[in-house]
């Protein structure tokens, strides 16, 4: 027999968790597909090289979808400081947690550790069903429902379907979404590693030639490093043996945190620019990075694709309350008005500043490291790029205020 649901999410990493917990905290009768069994147990060492800098306002959701304890029983790392400068000049900017209203600047966190945090609380919502593995092959729309055929040969139906199955989303092809973009011919290069000289829970980036290299505190002393490099690059940098690999890495971080003692595995991540020309269909909408793919340089990929749950689960959950069918698209259309040009001036933004610093030219050095300096002294100016990187801007989903909206 068919297995009807109000909602199906597919993709169950973060954003698609995050989506479903909230709408099963809403009363909806939502399944979560994804096509692997999430690690939902592990050693505490090594760490996971996917981490991520999560935002104030994805704490936020995070606690109130219940998820932030089983994370911090887990591990988190807060972060009180930045600090950003520029190899080539002597432009720096320096956020500190003391100038706002917090005692972080945000969180450094495993994704493994976020996912199987999000997982627990599912397996507790009566009006949630994770079905795993589930790979989705096929898309219908019928009269009544979307239908999705798992590779396995099961059919299953729901009022709405909402892809968070990445940036090579199959969902959004068999929806027939184009999307818009371009590669970096960049990758984001991604390790821990060991330093000589404490990480001070100061989030560090230097930005150099091909890109800005990042040291984010994790709460055993390392780092987790994100260093975007050419392609060429970093596919010579991964086939580095471990000594050569981290004399580059001293040289690269100026010295700030000493010597580079010892790194554990590495990757690296082609980097794009991409968005879905449209965010919904009938009965479908996309979250997270299958509606938008951007630069890591700020750590705001997942930070836009949880702001995308809480804002479509909250959607989603008032028109069931005012009795309104799923299948309308009213609520989808205010869904695309409301994340898309958020998200699209972010990844801009992201554009922006990468672009910016990948420029030789002298005079335009000195004029960028003129402006870093120019912000880092205007303390108006800075406080509102420092509450922009920390999420907090107007017109947040409830969840991202710490309201709930069931
Ligand atoms: C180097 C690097 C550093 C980054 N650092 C940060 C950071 O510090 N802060 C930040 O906010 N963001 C960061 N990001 C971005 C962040 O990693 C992504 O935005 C985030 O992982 C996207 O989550 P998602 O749930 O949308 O997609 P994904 O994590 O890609 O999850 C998609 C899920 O869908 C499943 N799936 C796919 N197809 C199917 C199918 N057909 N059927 C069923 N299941 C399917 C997959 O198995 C997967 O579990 C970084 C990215 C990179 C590359």
């Amino acid at each position: 027999m068919t297995e009807h649901y109000e909602v199906i999410v597919v993709g169950g990493g973060m954003v698609g968790a995050a989506t479903a917990c909230a709408l099963a905290l809403g009363g909806v009768n939502v399944a979560l597909l994804e096509r692997f069994n999430p690690e939902r147990h592990w050693p505490p060492e090594p760490i996971d090289i996917r981490v991520s800098a999560l935002t104030k306002a994805s704490q936020n959701i995070l606690e109130m979808l219940g998820a932030w304890p089983g994370m911090a029983q887990r591990g988190v790392c807060a972060y009180r400081d930045m600090r950003v400068w520029d190899a080539r000049a002597d432009g720096e900017l320096h956020f500190d947690c003391a100038d706002t209203a917090f005692s972080e600047l945000g969180h450094l966190v495993e994704n493994k550790v976020t996912v199987a945090a999000l997982w627990d609380v599912l397996d507790t919502l009566p009006t949630a069903k994770c079905i795993t593995p589930a790979k989705v092959v096929d898309m219908q729309l019928n009269d009544n429902n979307r239908q999705l055929r798992l590779e396995d040969g099961r059919i299953l139906e729901a009022d709405l379907v909402i892809a968070a199955d990445g940036r090579d989303s199959a969902l959004r092809q068999m929806a027939g979404i184009e999307v818009t973009g371009w590669e970096y011919r960049q990758d984001g290069l991604v390790a821990t590693v060991s330093t000589e000289k404490s990480h001070q829970f100061t989030a560090w980036q230097r930005f150099l030639e091909e890109g800005p290299l990042a040291f984010l505190p994790l709460n055993n002393g390392q780092c987790s490093i994100v260093w975007t490099l050419s392609s060429e690059t970093a596919k010579h940098h991964l086939a580095l043996d471990d000594q050569d690999f981290l004399q580059a890495l001293e040289h690269a971080s100026g010295g700030i945190l000493g010597k580079m003692l010892e790194v554990g595995p590495r990757a690296a991540f082609p980097l794009r620019f991409q968005y879905a020309n449209r965010y919904i269909d009938q009965r479908f909408a996309l979250c997270g990075d299958a509606a938008h793919a951007m630069h890591p340089l700020a750590g705001q990929g997942v930070n836009a694709g949880l702001l995308d749950a809480a804002a479509i689960a909250e959607l989603v959950i008032q028109t069931k309350q005012e009795k309104r069918p799923l299948s309308s698209s009213r609520f989808l259309r205010r869904y695309e008005r409301w994340r898309k040009g958020d998200n699209l001036m972010m990844m801009s933004s992201m554009d922006v500043l990468n672009k910016t610093y990948s420029m030789t030219a002298e005079p335009l050095v000195g004029l960028r490291s003129a402006g870093m300096n120019l912000i880092n002294n205007l303390a108006p100016v800075k406080a509102y790029f420092n509450h922009y990187a920390m999420g907090l801007r107007d017109d947040l989903p409830k969840l991202a205020n710490k309201r709930i909206c069931w």
